[in-house]
């Protein structure tokens, strides 16, 4: 029995806070986790931004209903929902994400959460857990699954190493550099063509 816990930003859908970024015009969103590594951190500031732009969640929502998922995402997601068991494991928020699982046709989603205040503000988030990539696919492979991990970046790495076969798509050169050991994939027919044999061979 396979399942397969997959990334969502990079690999189904944009990159949310750069899209965010682009439609506020905020420059100082586009900071992701290259700019500042301290998850935390890099949270804190984005918050403290918000605060200081007067934007609520439904700003953010309101963007994020604009934007759609990649070019032949939901037809690649639903092509292997058809043929296994997919996770969607992300560091987003369960509030973000939304309007994009509605469009990849609600793919069970496991990530973070938003404190919002009674005016719709966001005046906290929650982590689920610390490194809960890695403990997704390392929890699956507990309860006796084939884990199959897919992500494009750093911080899908340590969920990849926790699965049986990770695959790195459209990464940065960096990690495909750095993690040599992963096969890269750069469309969702080469994900296809994976998967058929990984799921035929197991
Ligand atoms: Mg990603």
């Amino acid at each position: 029995m396979h399942v397969v816990c997959s990334d969502l930003e990079g690999v189904f859908v944009p990159e949310i806070w750069i899209n965010v970024a682009e439609h506020t015009g905020i420059d100082d969103l586009l900071l992701t986790t290259r700019d500042i590594s301290d998850y935390n951190v890099l949270m804190k500031r984005r918050l403290s931004i918000l605060d200081a732009n007067g934007l609520k969640l439904k700003d953010i929502t309101e963007v994020i209903a604009t934007m759609d998922p990649l070019p032949g995402a939901r037809a690649f997601l639903d092509w292997l929902r058809a043929r296994t068991q997919v996770i969607v494991v992300s560091d987003t928020f369960v509030e973000f994400a939304r309007p994009l699982m509605e469009k990849l046709g609600w793919p069970t989603l496991l990530c973070h959460s938003l404190t919002i205040d009674n005016n719709g503000v966001i005046t906290g988030y929650n982590l689920r857990q610390h490194d809960g990539k890695r403990k997704v696919a390392q929890a699956f492979v507990n309860l006796n699954y084939r884990v199959l991990a897919m992500g494009d970046s750093y911080n899908d790495i340590t969920m990849l190493k926790a699965a049986h076969q990770g695959i790195l798509f459209r990464p940065p050169q960096a990690v495909i550099d750095e993690y040599s050991q992963f096969p890269v994939a750069t469309t969702y027919d080469d994900l296809k063509e994976m998967f058929s044999k990984v799921l035929a061979a197991d």
